[in-house]
Protein backbone atom coordinates (compact mmCIF):
# COMPACT_ATOMS: atom_id res chain seq x y z
CA UNK A 1 0.00 0.00 0.00
CA UNK A 2 1.71 2.99 -0.79
CA UNK A 3 1.67 6.63 1.10
CA UNK A 4 -1.12 8.18 -0.51
CA UNK A 5 -3.97 5.21 0.00
CA UNK A 6 -2.60 4.63 3.63
CA UNK A 7 -3.46 8.64 4.18
CA UNK A 8 -6.62 8.14 2.52
CA UNK A 9 -7.43 5.00 4.29
CA UNK A 10 -6.82 7.31 7.20
CA UNK A 11 -8.88 10.05 6.28
CA UNK A 12 -11.93 7.65 5.32
CA UNK A 13 -11.53 6.05 8.91
CA UNK A 14 -11.66 9.17 10.84
CA UNK A 15 -14.75 10.40 8.78
CA UNK A 16 -16.51 7.49 9.53
CA UNK A 17 -15.95 7.76 13.13
CA UNK A 18 -17.03 11.19 13.10
CA UNK A 19 -20.17 10.01 11.18
CA UNK A 20 -20.58 7.80 13.87
CA UNK A 21 -20.48 10.42 16.65
CA UNK A 22 -22.50 13.10 15.50
CA UNK A 23 -25.36 10.19 14.21
CA UNK A 24 -25.41 9.17 18.32
CA UNK A 25 -25.55 12.79 19.37
CA UNK A 26 -28.37 13.33 17.05
CA UNK A 27 -30.36 10.19 18.54
CA UNK A 28 -29.61 11.61 21.86
CA UNK A 29 -31.39 14.83 21.00
CA UNK A 30 -34.08 13.24 20.05
CA UNK A 31 -34.67 11.28 22.81
CA UNK A 32 -34.16 14.42 24.82
CA UNK A 33 -37.49 16.00 22.70
CA UNK A 34 -39.41 13.15 23.51
CA UNK A 35 -38.70 13.18 27.03
CA UNK A 36 -39.85 16.95 27.26
CA UNK A 37 -43.24 16.08 25.57
CA UNK A 38 -44.10 13.03 28.15
CA UNK A 39 -43.47 15.42 31.23
CA UNK A 40 -45.84 18.56 30.28
CA UNK A 41 -43.83 22.08 32.08
CA UNK A 42 -45.63 25.10 32.86
CA UNK A 43 -45.38 28.18 30.26
CA UNK A 44 -41.96 29.43 31.32
CA UNK A 45 -40.13 25.79 31.00
CA UNK A 46 -42.28 25.18 27.98
CA UNK A 47 -40.38 28.66 26.45
CA UNK A 48 -37.42 27.41 27.40
CA UNK A 49 -37.76 24.65 26.24
CA UNK A 50 -39.17 25.85 23.00
CA UNK A 51 -36.15 27.40 22.49
CA UNK A 52 -33.43 24.61 23.73
CA UNK A 53 -35.62 22.62 21.16
CA UNK A 54 -35.12 24.99 18.50
CA UNK A 55 -31.30 25.16 19.06
CA UNK A 56 -31.01 21.56 18.95
CA UNK A 57 -33.28 21.66 15.65
CA UNK A 58 -30.93 23.64 14.03
CA UNK A 59 -27.69 21.96 15.72
CA UNK A 60 -29.36 18.88 14.33
CA UNK A 61 -29.54 20.23 11.15
CA UNK A 62 -25.60 21.68 10.77
CA UNK A 63 -24.87 17.51 11.55
CA UNK A 64 -26.97 16.29 8.89
CA UNK A 65 -24.82 18.95 6.62
CA UNK A 66 -21.53 17.88 8.16
CA UNK A 67 -22.86 14.15 7.90
CA UNK A 68 -23.91 14.98 4.16
CA UNK A 69 -20.12 16.74 3.53
CA UNK A 70 -18.33 14.02 4.75
CA UNK A 71 -20.24 11.27 2.63
CA UNK A 72 -19.55 13.51 -0.24
CA UNK A 73 -15.77 13.64 0.89
CA UNK A 74 -15.67 9.36 1.41
CA UNK A 75 -17.78 9.26 -2.45
CA UNK A 76 -14.64 11.71 -3.28
CA UNK A 77 -12.11 9.55 -1.83
CA UNK A 78 -13.68 6.52 -3.73
CA UNK A 79 -14.26 7.86 -6.41
CA UNK A 80 -10.46 9.36 -5.96
CA UNK A 81 -11.38 12.68 -6.99
CA UNK A 82 -10.58 13.86 -3.45
CA UNK A 83 -8.66 16.84 -3.29
CA UNK A 84 -9.55 18.17 -6.60
CA UNK A 85 -11.29 21.60 -7.22
CA UNK A 86 -14.26 21.38 -8.20
CA UNK A 87 -14.27 24.77 -9.72
CA UNK A 88 -11.04 25.16 -11.57
CA UNK A 89 -10.08 20.91 -10.97
CA UNK A 90 -6.91 21.78 -9.55
CA UNK A 91 -5.56 20.10 -6.58
CA UNK A 92 -6.19 21.57 -3.31
CA UNK A 93 -3.09 22.59 -1.56
CA UNK A 94 -2.40 19.55 1.54
CA UNK A 95 -1.97 22.50 4.23
CA UNK A 96 -5.48 23.39 3.34
CA UNK A 97 -6.92 19.79 3.20
CA UNK A 98 -5.15 19.07 6.40
CA UNK A 99 -7.16 22.24 7.98
CA UNK A 100 -10.47 21.26 6.18
CA UNK A 101 -10.99 17.55 4.44
CA UNK A 102 -14.41 18.16 3.21
CA UNK A 103 -12.85 21.44 1.34
CA UNK A 104 -14.30 21.16 -2.78
CA UNK A 105 -12.97 24.48 -3.60
CA UNK A 106 -9.34 25.58 -3.39
CA UNK A 107 -8.23 28.48 -1.48
CA UNK A 108 -8.73 30.91 -4.47
CA UNK A 109 -11.81 29.53 -5.85
CA UNK A 110 -12.85 30.40 -2.27
CA UNK A 111 -11.87 33.39 -1.89
CA UNK A 112 -13.68 34.49 -4.88
CA UNK A 113 -16.67 32.20 -3.55
CA UNK A 114 -16.44 34.23 -0.36
CA UNK A 115 -16.35 37.56 -1.99
CA UNK A 116 -19.39 36.63 -3.91
CA UNK A 117 -21.22 36.03 -1.27
CA UNK A 118 -20.04 39.25 0.66
CA UNK A 119 -21.36 40.93 -2.75
CA UNK A 120 -24.97 38.70 -2.32
CA UNK A 121 -25.58 39.58 1.25
CA UNK A 122 -24.77 43.49 0.52
CA UNK A 123 -27.16 43.83 -2.06
CA UNK A 124 -29.93 41.58 -1.29
CA UNK A 125 -29.78 41.37 2.16
CA UNK A 126 -32.77 42.58 4.72
CA UNK A 127 -32.04 44.44 7.87
CA UNK A 128 -34.76 45.27 10.54
CA UNK A 129 -34.19 49.10 9.84
CA UNK A 130 -35.45 49.25 6.79
CA UNK A 131 -38.40 47.29 7.51
CA UNK A 132 -41.70 49.58 8.24
CA UNK A 133 -43.39 50.12 11.75
CA UNK A 134 -46.06 47.79 10.67
CA UNK A 135 -44.21 44.98 9.67
CA UNK A 136 -42.23 44.76 13.39
CA UNK A 137 -45.47 45.19 15.34
ZN1 LIG B 1 -10.07 26.23 -7.64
Amino acid sequence: MNVRTAQVKKLRNLLKGKMVTIQHAADETLKDLRNHDENPPDFYDQATIETDRNINLLLRELDRQSVQEMDEAIQRIQKGTFGRCKACNKQISAGRLKANPMATLCINCKKKEEKESMRMAKSGGWSLYEMEPSDVW
